[in-house]
């Protein structure tokens, strides 16, 4: 199932490209496994929390901050990140306090937010480390036979990393996005694909 609904085309002729449709390709098949893991081991976010977002600022490689760069611009949010980078907070500037779902660019989040509390971990065995919630009293860790089905983060990180042609040096948040936002409208302008 395809979730998220970016046009990557527009960047078709620069050198983008292949990396944001690896991406868009990859973030696919990382919402599907890691639904049907959640699914099937019942882990469950305790309903509108927030709580790992209002405590947490993410690093981003570049091509994770290109696809969100290219969702605000699409969405003609630039603006509005830019003036939630102003605010005096030390999380992430995308969450948002009055919405229960809290995260502005859910279709376009990096994949550490994707794997946080959803995926496992390994431990010095080669076991998986089922996620734990440190914010429900039952916390507790589980381990798991760390086979195909089940998704590990970081093999997942291995995967994006090849996206990044190897490449996993990340910046803060705030920055990366800048950052790719003055890239990509200065690539969308030359192409003609500017937004007015
Ligand atoms: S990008 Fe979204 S999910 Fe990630 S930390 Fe920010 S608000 Fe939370």
């Amino acid at each position: 199932m395809i979730y998220t609904e970016l046009d990557v085309e527009q960047l078709k002729d620069t050198g983008c490209y292949e990396r944001l449709k690896n991406l868009q390709v990859f973030y696919d098949y990382v919402n599907n496994f890691l639904s049907e893991f959640d699914e099937r081991e019942n882990i469950r976010c305790i309903e509108a929390c927030g709580e790992c977002c209002k405590h947490y600022l993410p690093d981003l490689t570049i091509v994770e901050a290109e696809y969100i760069a290219l969702y605000l611009i699409q969405t003609g949010r630039v603006e509005e990140f830019f003036s939630r980078c102003e605010k005096d907070i030390n999380y992430c500037p995308m969450f948002n306090e009055d919405s229960n779902y809290h995260c502005s660019i859910y279709p376009a989040r990096g994949l550490i937010c994707r794997l946080f509390g959803s995926a496992c971990t390994l431990d010095k065995n080669g076991r998986a480390i089922k996620p734990a919630c440190r914010w429900k009293d039952e916390e507790k860790t589980e381990t798991i036979d760390a086979t195909d089905d089940i998704p590990i983060s970081s093999k997942l990180g291995a995967e994006l990393e090849n996206i990044n042609g190897g490449n996993m040096e990340t910046e803060p948040f705030n920055q990366a996005v800048s950052k790719a936002i003055m890239k990509l409208e200065m690539l969308l302008a030359y192409t003609g694909n500017r937004a007015q």
